[in-house]
């Protein structure tokens, strides 16, 4: 068998789509421009380039963007002070900090300052405890977007056997939240799972965000599952860097169904998701007609 190739840059452009289409009503038949201010403190050469591509793509969908770049050395008290700024700011509908934060900040604490409402990456408490409890919330970027992928490859999800390898706050467990609210059978597989390539195996629906190049092999797939690969690995390969997932693509897809390449796969779709957020909450604040399809 050879797996499906899911598109997520395809996706991702299709969704960016939907949003500038959304956008531009809002303007014309409201006056409203959504907006996202992204904080970034320090000079992370990764974090300055996602935050480059946020920037530029929230322009490109019509919304405006307002981007706060402080030193290093900012003080606690001073971040907060901006992020309770942007909460009360009305032209601002989505606030980002960028993580990770330099080591003399509280990431925890900076996050929980934002107005859950504008809370678009989902990190705040409460928009964990309103995901936790299928209420609606602000849901992570990463996991909406490779729910986005599963929904449109596989239709309903309803009673398929789900694995999310990797149980971090940022991406496994809201993927495990959001497959249960679409009525998947859930494991959460960690570092300290006995014989993951078995629990794997029993996964009509795998998804790897474990941050271990091509960990996942073929032989750990069942025949006919979806795959979906978080991880964006940077690996030393012929002299040259290459980003590879945490899944080994080449066995995997001689098995799976279906199976996201990286790169190309869920990646694009973060962003892609950030900017539907934004839009999400710009709708909710102005109680207007949330866009379908691009939530949870
Ligand atoms: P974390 O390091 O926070 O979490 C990794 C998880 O994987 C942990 O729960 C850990 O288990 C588990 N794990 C580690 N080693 C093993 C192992 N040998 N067997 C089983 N489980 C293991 O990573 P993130 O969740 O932040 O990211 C995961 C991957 O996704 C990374 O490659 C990251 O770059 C990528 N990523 C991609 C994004 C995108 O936009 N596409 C966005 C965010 C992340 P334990 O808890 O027991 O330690």
């Amino acid at each position: 068998m050879t797996a499906t190739i899911i598109d997520g840059k395809a996706f991702a452009e299709k969704v960016r789509g939907q949003v500038a289409a959304h956008v531009a009503r809002l303007k014309a038949d409201h006056g409203i421009t959504p907006g996202l201010a992204v904080v970034l403190v320090g000079e992370d050469p990764a974090s300055q380039v996602y935050v480059r591509s946020k920037g530029k793509q929230t322009v490109e969908v019509g919304m405006a963007s307002f981007e706060h770049k402080l030193p290093a050395d900012t003080a606690e008290a001073d971040l907060v002070a901006l992020v309770q700024r942007l909460n009360a700011d009305p032209e601002v509908h989505g606030i980002l900090v960028q993580l990770p934060l330099p080591s003399h900040l509280n990431s925890d604490l900076v996050i929980n300052t934002i107005d859950p409402a504008k809370d678009v990456d989902g990190f705040h408490i409460s928009n964990v405890g309103l995901l936790g409890t299928g209420q609606k919330a602000m849901v992570p970027c990463t996991p909406l977007g490779c729910l986005m992928l599963l929904r449109d490859h596989l239709g309903s999800l309803s009673g398929l056997n789900a694995v999310v390898v990797g149980r971090s706050n940022i991406v496994g467990k809201p993927m495990a939240q959001l497959l249960l609210g679409d009525s998947c059978t859930v494991t959460i597989a960690h570092s300290r799972t006995k014989d993951l390539p078995a629990v794997c195996r029993a996964a009509d629906i795998l998804v790897a965000a474990v941050g271990r190049p091509e960990m996942v092999k073929g032989d750990w797939v069942k025949p006919g599952a979806t795959v979906i690969d978080v991880g964006i690995n940077r690996v030393e390969r012929d002299g040259k860097t290459k980003l590879v997932g945490d899944v080994d693509f080449a066995s995997a897809a001689a098995v799976a169904g279906a199976i996201t390449p990286v790169p190309g796969g869920v990646g694009p779709m973060t962003i892609a998701c950030l900017l539907a957020n934004t839009l999400t909450a710009c709708c909710r604040a102005n109680g207007l007609a949330e866009p379908e399809g691009l939530t949870a």
